[in-house]
């Protein structure tokens, strides 16, 4: 067996996970109402089958105090059982084994109403929580235990209480949100009764056979969190409280510095569960940019954990377990880290999926089945939509002909993959690129497809894949040799000099900008993280030197204000913060002159300047590029047109993929 370590069984004494893989708790929106359930069962029930050795569920809350949002998932009455006994027969008819997760917001609820240790709001929460008086944090305790019995009546083989991420039980560990001087704050001992008393209570309440993971806040990275001796204490005390597992929670939602994205290291933080590890007898389990088995179970081999949580990873592709054991790993189609189709959805008010899987959270609705009437259907385009679009309807069984005229496929996600920290851009197209292989499609790429070549090959229908070229602004000198296309810069087909302007802050001006100050830097120290643990949230001062650049970059826009305020939710902020640690000047409200060989000559403040560069990078948007459309239609034949080569102004691989296999689902 290739991953000997992270396909152990684990023997918990009542029962034995199969493995180490544990889907870690995702929101995904469809826990808040009873409708949702059905989509919800299947949602869990194919990851069963995809072979985790446990399932964790989103967070729901214990009482209306805790919930994230008016009406979001709660378990507070026994009314609210039966719909999530769908959940828990599904994965268990899968075979598979699911936990519960009780979420309490504490602070970060976001209604009017939130409760906390004390009376101090959270930067990221508009409201303010109220302080609990003593009696009140035992009411909470209550709900948490009753909580954990519904489930247990509900049919979930255990619960995860959320001791992390700056939520209610956290609130209590940490002094930066606990000034309280009863029983329920003051020295370390105090600010851990919360979370103790919880475990301790609901051990009492659930009996032996149940499964109790507590998530325990590794490192907090704000101002006023734990210390790594606090950590090593709470956990040394929870096997006698009653946990069967610890989990390990990193960041605060607070906090700035980014612990998911893709610019954090794969597997960066497993030293933080070797160090709870350390302080406990119970198996540990270790998370955070997990996306891969080969570095599961390489920290599993190394002591540090006992198991890996994944979450995104498994939203991308349920059958990563399986595929991982069958030494098919080459066949996982990997979480590529970007947020974009999971928590930016979340944080949308929008269900989750997945940029790299539409059809996760759709399980009842987008479905790929065998067709009975195979078409012979050409693909033009190989970028994510065609390669999606192609592969599916190739996998349901209709005879597929990709056409790409460049040397090889995919598309925009050939420059994403240059930019530092879009690493993992390079296995979604290994994965297509395998997938391309299994399912028969037949890829010509270096192939120009024009009409006529195309109508003579008899083909029954036409996916036009075809994306988008780069738009050349109409500016005086775009035509000089200092002007690079993103293309061309991320490609690699020309350099830059020391001195460049960016022309357009969108998406792939950050990403530009990010690439041309980019230097091998240690991730901790660009950050400020402590990896002694000794400082309280793990916070060092950031060495501000460690990111700057030496290369002077302008990043410039036409419109007023902030640039980058259109990113990613989650996202945005650590793209904007990463260019400010590097020193990238930023300019809004710009006039772009003309280039010469003086520079980019421009006004701005009312002020005429010229920016004295070598190059001038264009990321000023796309166009489609669909010219085949009209003359594909003069066949008579269904033209079906998809990604960038229908709506280029709002290029977005999730639509891209979500398109092409929408379409091969229906055809
Ligand atoms: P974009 O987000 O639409 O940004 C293009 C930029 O070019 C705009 O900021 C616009 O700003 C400027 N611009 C447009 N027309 C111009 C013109 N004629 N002359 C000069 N400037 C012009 O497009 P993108 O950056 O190419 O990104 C494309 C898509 O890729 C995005 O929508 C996003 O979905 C995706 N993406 C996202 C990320 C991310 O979130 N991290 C990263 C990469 C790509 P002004 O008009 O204000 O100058
Ligand atoms: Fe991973 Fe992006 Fe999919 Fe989220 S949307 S699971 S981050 S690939």
């Amino acid at each position: 067996m290739k991953y000997p370590r992270l396909f152990a069984p684990l023997d918990l004494g009542f029962m034995r996970l199969p493995n180490r893989i544990v889907m870690g708790s995702m929101h995904t929106g469809l826990e808040d109402r009873a409708r949702d359930f059905p989509k919800l069962a299947a949602y869990f029930a194919e990851r069963a089958r995809g072979g985790a050795g446990l399932l964790v569920s989103g967070g729901i809350a214990p009482n209306r105090a805790g919930w994230a949002k008016p009406f979001a998932g709660k378990l507070s009455s026994p009314h609210e059982v039966d719909r999530h006994r769908l959940v828990t027969d599904a994965v268990h008819d899968a075979g598979g084994r699911i936990c519960m997760q009780i979420l309490h917001t504490g602070r970060y609820a976001y209604h009017p109403f939130p409760v906390a240790p004390s009376a101090i709001r959270a930067p990221i929460n508009r409201f303010k929580p109220r302080e609990l008086s003593s009696h009140g944090v035992r009411d909470q305790i209550a709900d948490f235990v009753n909580c954990a019995v519904l489930a247990q009546q509900a049919g979930y083989d255990g619960v995860e209480i959320m001791g992390s991420e700056g939520y209610f039980i956290n609130e209590f560990l940490a002094p930066r949100t606990n000034e309280r001087r009863d029983e329920w704050g003051g020295d370390l001992v105090g600010r851990s009764r919360l979370a103790l008393e919880i475990v301790r209570q609901t051990r009492a309440a659930v009996g032996e056979r149940f499964i109790i993971i507590f998530r325990i806040s590794g490192l907090d990275l704000v101002e006023g969190g734990g210390t790594g001796a606090e950590v090593e204490w709470l956990a040394s005390q929870m096997e006698g409280a009653g946990a069967s597992m610890l989990n390990t929670g990193i960041g605060w939602h607070e906090a700035r510095i980014p612990t998911i994205a893709g610019v954090v290291p794969r597997g960066a933080f497993g030293w933080v569960s070797a160090r709870i590890k350390a302080a406990t007898r119970l198996p540990v389990i270790a998370t955070n940019r997990f996306n891969a088995p080969v570095d599961a179970d390489a920290l599993i081999g190394s002591g540090a954990a006992d198991l890996i949580s994944m979450a995104r990873p498994l939203l991308a592709d349920p059958d990563l377990p399986r595929k991982a054991q069958e030494g098919r790993e080459d066949e996982i189609n990997t979480c590529i880290a970007c947020n974009q189709g999971c928590l930016d959805k979340v944080f949308e008010n929008q269900r989750a999926t997945c940029l790299v899987n539409p059809r996760a959270a759709y399980e009842t609705e987008l479905l790929v089945e065998k067709t009975v009437a195979p078409k012979r259907v050409a693909v033009i385009g190989a970028g994510p939509a065609g390669l999606a679009c192609a592969t599916t309807l190739a996998e349901r069984g209709h005879r597929v002909t990709l056409f790409e005229q460049a040397a090889e496929m995919g598309g925009q996600f050939r420059y994403a993959r240059e930019v530092p920290g879009k690493e993992d851009f390079h296995d979604t197209l290994r994965y297509f690129a395998r997938r391309v292989a299994l399912t028969g499609v037949e890829l010509r790429l270096n192939t120009h497809a024009d009409a006529a070549g195309l109508a003579d090959e008899g083909f029954d229908e036409f996916v036009v894949s075809s994306g988008v070229s780069a738009r050349v602004p109409a500016i005086d000198g775009i035509t000089h040799e200092k002007v690079i296309t993103y293309p061309e810069l991320l490609s690699g087909a020309r350099k830059a000099g020391d001195r460049v302007a960016v022309i357009g802050a969108g998406g792939i001006g950050f990403d530009v900008a990010a690439f041309l100050t980019y230097r091998q830097t240690d991730y901790f120290e660009e950050w400020g993280i402590d990896r002694t643990l000794t400082a309280r949230g793990g916070l060092v001062a950031r060495r501000a030197p460690a990111a700057a650049s030496a290369r002077r970059v302008y990043l410039l826009q036409r419109k007023p204000g902030k640039p980058g305020v259109g990113l990613g939710k989650t996202t945005g902020w650590i793209h904007r913060a990463t260019l400010k640690h590097r020193g990238v000047v930023m300019i809004s409200g710009v006039v772009y002159r003309r280039i010469d060989d003086a520079g980019l000559h421009i006004s701005a403040d009312g002020a005429e300047k010229v920016l004295d560069v070598d190059h001038v990078i264009v990321c000023a948007g796309q166009e489609s590029v669909n010219g085949l459309v009209s003359e594909l239609s003069r066949t008579g034949r269904p033209v079906h047109v998809i990604g960038g080569a229908l709506l280029a102004n709002e290029l977005d691989a999730e639509r891209a993929i979500r398109e092409g296999v929408t379409l091969a689902a229906s055809l």
